[in-house]
């Protein structure tokens, strides 16, 4: 099947990490791909930029003061983008029928709302923004399922996993489509790899005095500050195996997190006649995003093939729940179920903003996320967005006063 027209990207998040690699993508295609929209957080000055090179329809930011700025900039500058804020400009853009494709890659729970739109309103989603997922699962799923959205991992993670599983499951054109349909395909096992962040080899004592400046150096990965303080944590894997848990309709127990230093295997799949299928790269976003983009097809995407050879050796650990407490609280949560991964994404947005402005130290962040997991009322009902943003909004609340009886 090759692709017969032009098709319209939405970059939700275009000037952070995942949205500069995106561009870069994209810049290679334009036969391929042209922006429709682009959304930032206030960053008006990168925005203008963007929308020089990229001369979009629309541009979205967050709120109504940088996006009057925004506006006299181009208007004085005869750029014809359109500027809107807030929750209703995103919607828009995510909507619009001429959209075929969201790139979801606003950080955080702030993505949640225009993710889903993109779900519902049945475009191919390109998911990064891991903390809608994790703070929506069923939710999420369904509403893809039942709107015939396209939804398409990038995580490096769960992109590999996607490439690992048999082309007879990912046909369908979507990774919702594969749940349930792995037992007749013989998959066993899920193994999700994890870097180990930069003080996997650190002692709990001295993960004491973690810096943010430490925390966010990350070694393999070069990303946003908060997904970065995720991975020293090892929270990070610890959302992806919820997003793993969901994307893929797998048991819990049937996801194995391996520590693999060198990030060179993506993630592996199992199968029941023995065969253990990876996916191997560079690691560099722009390879599971170009997937995500161009699937079923391949297209270039910048990045260099892995030169086998400069990969001396390859290491794998079980990872240490004692001394990276974040992924124990995400094995609770999955089995707590109802609103506990949205409480806990909320608790770990909080205690991580938290941490990188120095009000608490490194080890706080679980302290914090397991006594608001305690404290909040955990609700068996997600059905609804509604209830959803009312457990986030809670868990908030209850984290921030944790937080001053820390002082
Ligand atoms: P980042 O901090 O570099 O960029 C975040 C983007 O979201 C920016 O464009 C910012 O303007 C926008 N944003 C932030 N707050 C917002 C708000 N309140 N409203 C609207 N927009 C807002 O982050 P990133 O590293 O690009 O990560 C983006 C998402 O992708 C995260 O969910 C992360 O977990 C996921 N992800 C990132 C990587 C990576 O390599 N960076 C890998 C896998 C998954
Ligand atoms: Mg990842």
């Amino acid at each position: 099947m090759s692709q017969d027209k032009v098709l319209q990207v939405t970059l939700l998040g275009a000037t952070g990490s995942i949205g500069s690699s995106t561009l870069d993508v994209i810049s290679r295609h334009p036969d391929r791909y042209q922006i429709y929209a682009i959304t930032a957080n206030n960053s008006v000055e990168e925005m203008n930029a963007l929308c020089e090179r990229w001369q979009p329809r629309y541009a979205v930011m967050n709120d109504a003061c940088s996006a009057s700025e925004l506006s006299d900039n181009l208007q004085s500058s005869n750029i014809l983008t359109t500027v809107l804020s807030g929750e209703a400009g995103l919607l828009r853009v995510v909507e619009d029928t001429e959209v075929d494709c969201v790139v979801a890659a606003i950080v955080g729970a702030a993505g949640l709302v225009p993710t889903l739109a993109a779900a519902t309103a049945g475009k191919r989603v390109l998911l990064a923004n891991k903390e809608a997922l994790v703070m929506s699962g069923k939710l999420f799923m369904d509403t893809a399922t039942e709107n015939n959205a396209i939804l398409m991992p990038v995580d490096s993670e769960h992109n590999a996993i996607f490439q690992c599983m048999p082309d007879s499951l990912t046909e369908h054109h979507s990774s919702v489509k594969i749940a349930n349909q792995q037992a007749r395909s013989g998959i066993e096992r899920i193994l999700l790899t994890a870097s180990g962040g930069p003080f996997r080899t650190w002692s709990a004592d001295r993960l004491h005095d973690v810096t943010p400046e430490q925390a966010v150096n990350h070694p393999n990965w070069d990303m946003g500050k908060k997904i970065s303080v995720d991975s020293a944590t090892l929270m990070n894997k610890g959302l992806e195996l919820i997003e793993a848990y969901w994307l893929f309709d797998m048991d819990i127990a049937n996801i194995d997190v391996v520590i693999h230093p060198q990030s060179v295997i993506h993630s592996m799949v199992t199968y029941n006649d023995g065969s253990v299928v990876a996916q191997l790269g560079n690691p560099d976003m722009r390879t599971p995003i170009a997937h995500a983009l161009a699937w079923p097809e391949r297209i270039a995407s910048g990045v260099e093939p892995l030169n086998i050879f400069d990969v001396a050796k390859l290491d794998f650990e079980k990872p240490d729940l004692e001394r990276f407490p974040c992924l124990r609280l995400c094995y609770e949560a999955i089995k707590m179920g109802g609103s506990a991964t949205t409480v806990l994404n909320a608790a770990n947005e909080v205690a991580v903003a938290a941490f990188l402005d120095k009000k608490i130290g490194f080890n706080d962040i679980a302290v914090l996320i397991e006594q608001t997991l305690n404290k909040a009322n955990i609700t068996k009902d997600v059905s609804s967005l509604e209830g959803i943003l009312k457990a986030d909004a809670e868990a908030r609340t209850i984290t921030n006063k944790c937080i001053s009886a820390i002082h």
